[in-house]
């Protein structure tokens, strides 16, 4: 039975942030080769600093596919960790410092409802139907796709992900995220009104079979609760403040944000575009608090604003600290149950046929 530590000892508590990461710095001398610390670029930066690789959850990922390391600590949310789990070998150890670290997002599409939906959807069309599961999600929804000739996407290949779905099926459905479903496929000139959003209570009447007979996308009524708070008016008002402002935009943001935006992308695409912008250029940011602080940081040269009065901010991606990535590191070895992520075998045949598929792509 693996063992879940969300709350540390109280005397790990009282440590100083100087001993904490003279302990993980020791701790991962230690450890040595054995050893790989992905850190998400939402994650504070007293975990960045630690972390042997730092990327969004599709690069995490493959980074994990390709690594030897025997214990993988993986500094991110609950089902970047089950993915890592599911595409590294059995002599690999995947780990979740703080396994109460889940994703809102994920959470708003479990496999019963999903499977429902699926099965109400087959009474209404005949038409093939690829299921497209986002990369934040559980594994099961994953393996659900694998099994039903789905594929999985990120933010940064959905594009490709549908083309790649349209080709196989005439209608695609898509869970968990609202917003990268319709973002995307608004994108790829698909009408409003073939992008059809799916009663998930099955109490809205308003949703008739006409409609879904006649869209080409169905959607999952979820989303992230943190890009969900980007405001299409504080793009109206940044830009009468600041005319030569240029807005980038997660596709997790709803969609006005997003038509309102010059460009969006995944976290990867956001720091490259900033990193490679012109000194003293302006931009509006809508993506997580700690990942657009850093960026402030580093880009002293620039204006960067978020998309709404207040910063956002991931709760679950706090609740990783410096001192749970300590106990994690120092427990290892003697006792590797502590805060192991490790799924299914079957679960995880099935969810690589549509990660394969994916990076296939
Ligand atoms: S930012 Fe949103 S999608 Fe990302 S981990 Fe947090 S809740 Fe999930």
């Amino acid at each position: 039975m693996n063992i879940n530590v969300s709350q540390l000892p109280d005397d790990l508590k009282k440590l100083t942030l100087e001993e904490v990461n003279s302990r993980i710095i020791t701790a991962k001398k230690k450890l040595s080769d054995n050893l790989l610390i992905l850190g998400h670029h939402y994650q504070e930066d007293g975990i960045i600093e630690h972390a042997d690789q730092i990327g969004d959850s599709f690069a995490l990922a493959k980074i994990a596919a390709n690594s030897t390391a025997k214990y993988i600590v993986f500094c991110g949310v609950y089902f970047m960790a089950e993915t890592a789990d599911a595409v590294t070998t059995k002599e690999q150890y995947v780990f979740c410092p703080n396994v109460e670290a889940g994703c809102y997002l994920a959470d708003c599409a479990d496999i019963m409802a999903i499977e429902k939906a699926w099965a109400d959807l087959k009474k209404i069309t005949d038409e093939k139907v690829i299921p497209i599961t986002y990369m934040n999600s559980s594994l099961a929804l994953k393996a659900f796709c694998g099994k039903n000739d789905g594929i999985v996407c990120t933010s940064s290949n959905a594009e490709n992900a549908l083309k790649w779905a349209w080709k196989r099926g005439e209608k695609v459905f898509f869970f968990p995220d609202q917003h990268l479903g319709r973002n995307t496929a608004y994108k790829m000139n698909v009408s409003l009104d073939e992008i059809v959003l799916w009663d998930k209570e099955g109490q809205d009447t308003s949703i008739d079979k006409n409609a879904i007979i006649n869209a080409k996308i169905i959607l999952w009524d979820g989303c992230c609760d943190v890009h969900q708070e980007f405001r299409a008016e504080k793009i109206d008002e940044l830009r009468r403040d600041y005319p030569e402002i240029r807005i980038i935009a997660h596709p997790e943001c709803n969609f006005e944000v997003v038509r309102k935006s010059d460009d969006s992308g995944s976290t990867t695409k956001i720091i490259d575009v900033i990193n490679n912008s012109k000194k003293d250029s302006i931009w509006g940011v809508g993506t997580e608090k700690k990942l657009v602080e850093r960026l402030q940081k580093l880009h002293h040269d620039k204006k960067i604003f978020f998309l709404q009065d207040w910063a956002p901010e991931c709760k679950t991606m706090s609740m990783i600290t410096p001192a749970h990535l300590m106990y994690q590191l120092e427990n290892l070895v003697d006792n590797n149950l502590i805060n192991r992520i490790s799924v299914d075998a079957n679960t995880a045949k099935d969810a690589m046929k549509s990660i394969n598929r994916m990076l296939e792509l």
